[in-house]
């Protein structure tokens, strides 16, 4: 088991440790520190106690800053509303974060839904004629909206209008309602799976990066100060290694780790309090969890490293093919230890160093 949750008791003493590939192979972890997704008990206040408030705090992300700079400028120079805005990329890092900074530096309010939150009409028809001018409206999840949410949407989005169809057939009349103008944020993790109208309405797309691992731990250090936390830079270095290039875990392992320093040690996370901490509660110096392990050791072992079909990886981990291509997938390949070919998926050498097997030319060379 390669993660587990704070929960879990210290391996006993005396028994001896699991080998790297052991780990690999042994069940999953029942909660997962290195899960990118909101947690149920991270969505209340002290979440939103760290959430940086305004561009300043937003730390990284330069090319995306950059662009909304000159848009945030633009309109309010010309006294318009943003344009619609499409941020896409993996799970916790920072597209809902950005959506409500973009309403504080326009100085305008914001209301935030999710698209199976919009299922019937009525959800959406409701929040649009409720906008105020320049509101921000966030939609996250947004290619999975339902067709006809969409299409109420298009009116809306081009030219601040709401079709409505009143009466049934040949009475059939559609009306129209004139919306305030307003800025749509959407938020996607699978910017492919838009349709292409509702794509084309967007002024600009962004795509979100994984971070550096010195710009997480200035995430960690700042977020160390709001929760009056002492970290030490190397400490805080420490956490940021291993948070999967995503701030949302950099901010949970950093908590874990504050739990254990405030109950085993003086307080302070130093680097030494964060790899004890870190190794306690199993998580890989990579940041790699249960499903990556798995994911590349069924891939080494039982298909001589690859190419090998995503359905194949999915049935060998228990995941579903699209979490492990917007989640899984997208970090592995950032490090160098997974490559996407026509023919499947391949494992690098760096992956099987890292899990303890031996490289394929290392192989060869032996024999
Ligand atoms: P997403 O909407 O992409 O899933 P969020 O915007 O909810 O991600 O971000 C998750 C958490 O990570 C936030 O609560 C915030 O504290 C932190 N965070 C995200 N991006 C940044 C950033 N650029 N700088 C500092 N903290 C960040």
């Amino acid at each position: 088991m390669a993660i587990i949750s704070s929960k879990k008791h210290p391996p006993e003493p005396g028994k001896k440790p699991k080998s790297k590939r052991e780990k690999a192979k042994s069940s999953p972890p029942n909660e997962n520190l290195l899960q990118p997704q909101a947690a149920k008990d991270e969505e209340g206040k002290p979440e939103e106690s760290i959430r940086p408030q305004r561009f300043a705090d937003y730390i990284g992300q330069k090319d995306l800053k950059d662009v909304l700079a000159i848009a945030i400028e633009a309109a309010k120079s010309r006294g318009e509303v943003l344009d619609h805005l499409l941020l896409y990329g993996p799970p916790g890092l920072g597209k809902t974060t950005m959506a409500m900074i973009l309403a504080a530096e326009m100085e305008v309010n914001y209301k935030i839904t999710s698209a199976p939150a919009l299922e019937r009409p009525r959800d959406i028809m409701g929040l649009l004629v409720n906008i105020k001018p320049g509101d921000i409206l966030f939609i996250d999840e947004i290619h999975r909206l339902s067709r006809m949410t969409e299409e109420i949407l298009y009116p809306a989005m081009e030219d601040f209008r709401l079709d409505i169809t009143v009466g049934k057939g040949a009475s059939a009349r559609t009306r129209s309602i004139p919306l305030s103008k307003f800025t749509l944020v959407g938020a996607t993790t699978r910017v492919g799976a838009l349709t292409s109208p509702l794509r084309d309405r967007f002024g600009l797309i962004q795509r979100l990066r994984f971070y550096e691992v010195d710009e997480l731990s200035q995430i960690v250090l700042r977020s160390s100060k709001l929760l009056k936390t002492p970290v030490s830079d190397d400490g805080a270095a420490e956490i940021a290694r291993r948070a999967r290039g995503t701030p949302r875990i950099a901010n949970r392992l950093l908590k874990r780790v504050r739990d254990y320093a405030e109950v085993k040690k003086s307080g302070e996370i130093t680097e030494e309090v964060a790899g004890e901490a870190l190794q306690l509660f199993q998580v890989d110096p990579c940041g790699l969890d249960w499903t990556d392990r798995r994911m590349l050791s069924v891939i080494i072992e039982q298909f001589n490293g690859g190419p090998v079909g995503l359905e194949t990886v999915a049935a060998a981990t228990g995941e579903d093919t699209q979490t492990i291509e917007e989640v899984y997938e997208p970090y592995l390949m950032q490090i160098g230890y997974l490559h996407r070919t026509p023919r499947g998926r391949v494992a690098t050498p760096a992956a099987y160093k890292h899990l303890g097997f031996k490289p394929p030319n290392e192989q060869l060379s032996l024999l």
